[in-house]
């Protein structure tokens, strides 16, 4: 089974209410071969919601307790992050996942890049929560620019 994150499937859950489809995507989850998450909504966020940020670190940081994430308001909503790395975790453990396609840049998501913690637009290279939490515990995880990687007929 392949996890993907629920926005490039189409679903309109980031913090704008929007999505990052990718038909390839949308397609492998029609047909069942793909399952969708959103770390963000099973840590407790709706949509639409308050952009964040990781403060001081990446996601690893984040985990090891040494930074932090951030609502572009100012408030700590490093927990919420927490929960739905873990709640993340449980799924693609449950569904034995052998691929992980997860959206770039996002604090709970990114894979290879997420923004620097000033809400400039700038990027920092490093993970989101959720892709250190999944890559720690021995999991691949890549972006849909990887997305081609992917051996579809597994
Ligand atoms: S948490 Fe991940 S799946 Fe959810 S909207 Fe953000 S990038 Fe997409």
């Amino acid at each position: 089974m392949i996890v993907v994150s629920s926005c490039l499937a189409g679903k309109e859950c980031r913090y704008n209410g929007t999505h990052r489809l990718v038909d390839k995507i949308q397609e492998l989850v029609k047909q069942n071969k793909a399952m969708m998450v959103c770390p963000e909504l099973l840590g407790g966020f709706s949509t639409p919601r308050e952009p964040a940020e990781i403060v001081g670190g990446t996601g690893e940081d984040v985990l090891k307790g040494k930074a932090a994430v951030i609502s572009q308001s100012g408030a700590d909503v490093t927990s919420m992050y927490i929960d739905g790395a873990f709640k993340a975790l449980e799924i693609v453990q449950q569904v034995q996942a052998t691929h992980i396609v997860l959206k770039e840049d996002s604090p709970s998501c990114g894979s290879i890049q997420i923004y620097n913690g000033e809400f400039s637009g700038s990027k920092i290279n490093g993970e989101g929560v959720t892709t250190a939490l999944l890559r720690k515990e021995g999991f691949n995880v890549i972006s849909e620019q990887k997305f081609w990687e992917l051996t579809l007929s597994d």
